[in-house]
């Protein structure tokens, strides 16, 4: 096994650093999940209500409930789906994005599988009741109800974009291509508004049902439009960011330093990330996620990218002046997620872009422990800079560099590298696969989930 180049600098008996009080933003958190599981039990409480007991047991009445249920429900969990993808700021900061955007995987099949159902169950109902097949009932519904035909094809789209997302179909399908169907999903939900307005409070009357309805309705709507589209693009005009440098770094890496404008009311905390769109030919549209490497000092700030596709490939030759826009910030992956008073940070090849400006601002008696893995040691960007804060902050830094197998970090080696590391919060940063390893085998050493903090480089 190639030898880890440790410089483990002396640790002089420091006075511990502060450790964080627990957030109050988690107590937020806490309050939208009751607010949304409220409004969810209302819906189903009224819906249910709402059907008198008779109608259960006309021609098609089971069915009919079934169907206004699973309709009512579906799109109350679709219409929470797009608000946990709409950012709003006070839940990402507690989430982070990967949080948000897991929630929004959790969340995914119920509505397409409810609306499913919802629309079946109905067909099913109405035939039925009219003693009619259900081809025919088909017709009818789709001919005579306002706003039907538009909600069978919101159906078909929530259908297609639900098969793109199935793991093994989305492996296969360009990012780009997955992200243009994914986006159908807001198409689809605004095409079902009109049946639901015109249909829905038809069957569930009740005035607070309604409310529930409009205000979910009016909060998705106008969070898609103000956090995903207002707030990016008022910060993008407020701050204009343009391409000031592109600096190489190592062979496969370049640090893009961009200059703006009162980029300290940006409030990046370091190690947080934005989603970058850089406004050259054949790059302005799309956005792609890359962390601030270089917190904002005066005028610039940086971002620094392993080339490993064609986005991040194409960044090296952008010129001095293209212009930026950004979504973000975003993350929690920042030292004040910190729980104790020692911490220990760990990266990964381009993780370091996450690390370093953690490491920056870190508190002195944090004492940290910095272990950096790559292939090669010229394959490590940024490294000399993080030398450089560990030996302020007093801290160890281990290099490990070779290949994953030679250089397995597991727990046995983790414990030999970090020994206290129990007693300290864990960063980790870099390739999901890399990630997902180290922080399984940091928890099973016993470190507290809460004190585990990872940014895996994958959405
Ligand atoms: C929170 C976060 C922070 C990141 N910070 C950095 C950084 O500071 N420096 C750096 O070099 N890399 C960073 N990355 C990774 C970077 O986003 C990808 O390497 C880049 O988007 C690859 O795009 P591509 O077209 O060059 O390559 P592709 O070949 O298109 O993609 C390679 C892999 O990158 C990921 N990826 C591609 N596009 C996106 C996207 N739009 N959103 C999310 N993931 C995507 C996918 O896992 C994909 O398999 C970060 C990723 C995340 C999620």
């Amino acid at each position: 096994m190639p030898p880890a180049r440790t410089s483990v600098l002396a640790l002089p008996a420091s006075t511990p650093a502060a450790v964080p009080a627990a957030p109050a933003r988690r107590a937020a958190a806490i309050v939208a999940v009751v607010i949304a599981v409220a409004g969810l039990l209302v819906t189903l409480g009224f819906t249910i209500a709402d059907e008198p007991p008779a109608a259960l047991h006309a021609h098609g009445g089971l069915a009919i409930f079934l169907g206004n249920v699973t309709g009512m429900v579906g799109t109350y969990l679709a219409l929470i789906q797009v608000l946990l993808a709409s950012r709003i700021p006070p839940v990402e900061h507690v989430l982070g994005l990967d949080g948000l955007i897991r929630w929004h995987r959790r969340v995914g099949p119920w509505p397409i599988s409810l609306l499913t159902v919802h629309a079946v169950a109905l067909t099913i109902g109405y035939a039925q009741a009219a003693k009619t097949g259900l081809m025919h009932e088909v017709g009818t519904l789709v001919g005579s109800y306002p706003g039907l035909l538009a909600a069978f094809v919101a159906l078909g789209l929530m259908l297609l974009a639900g098969f793109a997302s199935v793991r093994a179909v989305r492996r296969r399908l360009r990012r780009e291509t997955w992200w243009a169907i994914h986006l159908y999903l807001y198409l689809a939900i605004a095409l079902s508004f009109t049946h639901v307005l015109v249909l829905g409070p038809e069957f569930v009357g009740h005035p607070v049902v309604k409310v529930v309805w409009w205000v979910v309705w009016l909060a998705t709507a106008g969070s898609v439009l103000v956090f995903r589209f207002g707030l990016p693009a008022a910060r993008s005009l407020r701050h204009r960011l343009v391409v000031w440098e592109v600096r190489r770094e190592t062979p496969d890496t370049v640090s893009i330093i961009c200059r703006g404008r009162n980029l300290e009311r940006l409030h990046v905390q370091g190690g947080q990330f934005a989603l970058w769109r850089f406004m050259a030919r054949d790059l302005w549209w799309q956005a792609h996620p890359y962390t601030v490497s270089g917190l904002p000092q005066r005028s610039f700030m940086r971002l620094t990218v392993k080339n490993v596709g064609d986005h991040s490939k194409a960044l090296a030759s952008l010129r001095r002046g293209t212009r930026v826009a950004f979504e973000g910030p975003y993350g929690v992956f920042t030292a004040e997620a910190r729980r104790h008073a020692r911490v220990a940070l760990i990266a990964a090849g381009a993780g370091v872009t996450s690390l370093r400006p953690v490491l920056e601002k870190l508190p002195a008696g944090t004492d940290p422990v910095v272990v950096l893995r790559a292939s090669r040691a010229d394959g490590m960007p940024l490294r000399d800079e993080v030398a450089a804060l560990v030996d302020e902050k007093n801290g160890a830094l281990h290099e490990l560099y070779g290949s994953r197998r030679a250089q397995l970090l597991d727990g046995r080696r983790l414990r030999q590298l970090i020994p206290d590391i129990r007693a300290r919060d864990v960063y980790v940063s870099g390739p999901e696969d890399f990630v997902n390893a180290v922080t399984d085998a940091v928890r099973r050493l016993g470190v507290p989930t809460d004190a585990v903090h990872h940014e895996a480089y994958a959405l």
